[in-house]
């Protein structure tokens, strides 16, 4: 049965290509000492999933479409059909196996167990323990509520959260099992069975990794989405002539050519907000903000910015570096490049490490050699997600 949230049982998500349940089984079976596998399924999907890890375990790379490459299991395994209980689940499952001393009985929806934690659980049942939980302490104050009061506040520092695997000694387990059916006792996990028999159970630290994916959110952070590195790049130009006093970067740059344009003719703001919008693969500022708009008549360029920054953030994207030149005869750029990369920290909320801010002259070659205008030329680094929709 699914889970309240969740579109499929948790355990049946499919994470990095394979089912959750792949990733615990292929991490336990690197644990030296674990001899074979016994998958427990709901019986209404245990014919469906013995097929599909025999695909996976028989899978070479690339040979069976939908799946991506993985390693096959290496172990023997088998797979059986669960009770209405989890307890009778476990109960099938331990029918199933052959003789064996110990066995590790691990919640597939705990998909980042370590082999070091098997590994530790069954040391310490080589030790003489019955059995072998591991658990973290608890770090929020519990307490015991009845009908809606609180009932009892237990001493924080003989609580802990129990994790999966669980270890035993099959003997005993498959005893305490036996006698649970006889007597009609349910516990919540198979420790507890022990417990009640008066077998010392001992406690391990868990790991704060090993999660368990109980709701959507949880997933969220078994899911992020998957980063990759990307790079934009930015290039406009500006002619001189009366019309619009220069700033670059946001910044006045008093007794420059004035430039022509409908914005507010801000070059650098301008090839930044393309580089910016080419990590989202958004086209450019001239198909999102067209000079045929008259509210965009001389506009200040840091509100286009603004709109160009939430559309980029909207496709995930998070800029990292911003690499800005200016190319012109005149102005000199060096006395206010400080400024322009202050204030561009500013507008794209990067630290000043990430900015850089450089200008040259073309050698009086071509219109920037003529003084006829300006341009500027931006590149920016960011990370965005995989996708992008
Ligand atoms: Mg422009």
């Amino acid at each position: 049965m699914a889970a309240a949230g969740l579109p499929r049982p948790k355990q049946f998500l499919e994470w990095r290509g394979v089912p959750l349940y792949w990733h615990s089984a292929r991490t336990l079976s690197r644990c030296a000492r674990v001899a074979g596998i016994i998958f427990v399924f709901p019986e209404d999907c245990l014919a469906e999933e013995e097929v599909r890890i025999q695909q996976l375990d028989g899978l070479t790379a690339g040979a069976t479409p939908g799946f991506r490459p993985v390693l096959p299991l290496g172990l023997p395994w088998k797979a059986v059909a669960g009770g209405p209980l989890r307890q009778d689940s476990v109960f099938n499952a331990l029918q199933a196996l052959p003789a064996c001393e110990y066995l590790l009985i691990h919640d597939a929806a705990r998909p980042f167990v370590s082999a070091a934690l098997a590994a530790r659980l069954i040391d310490t049942l080589e030790q003489g323990a019955a059995g072998v939980i591991p658990g973290r302490p608890v770090h929020d104050t519990i307490k015991q509520v009845r009908d809606g009061q609180v009932a009892a506040t237990p001493d924080r520092q003989d609580l802990y959260a129990v994790q999966t695997p669980q270890a035993f000694r099959l003997d005993l387990l498959r005893a305490a099992h036996a006698q649970a059916r006889t007597e009609g006792w349910i516990a919540t996990d198979d420790a507890g069975l022990l417990e009640r028999l008066g077998h010392a159970v001992r406690i391990i630290p868990g790991e704060a990794a090993n999660r368990k994916i109980t709701c959507p959110e949880d997933l969220d952070f078994l899911l992020p989405p998957e980063r990759l590195a990307c790079s934009g790049y930015g290039y406009d130009v500006h002619r001189y002539g009366s019309g619009r006093p220069m700033k670059l970067g946001g910044v006045p740059i008093p007794g420059a050519p004035e430039l022509v344009a409908h914005s507010d003719g801000d070059v650098l703001l301008h090839a930044l907000m393309d580089a910016i919008l080419a990590c989202a693969c958004r086209g450019d500022i001239g198909r999102l903000f067209p000079d045929s708009d008259p509210k965009l008549e001389n506009i200040n360029s840091a509100v286009l910015l603004d709109e160009t920054l939430r559309i980029a953030a909207a496709a995930g994207v998070e800029l990292v570096q911003a690499d800005c030149t200016i190319i012109a005869e005149l102005p000199r750029i060096a006395p206010h490049s400080q400024a322009i990369r202050r204030n561009l920290s500013r507008l794209l909320a990067l630290d000043e490490n990430h900015i850089n801010v450089k200008a040259t002259t073309e050698e009086g070659l071509g219109f920037t050699g003529a003084r006829e205008g300006i341009k500027a030329v931006a590149l920016v680094s960011a990370l965005r997600n995989a996708a992008i929709v």
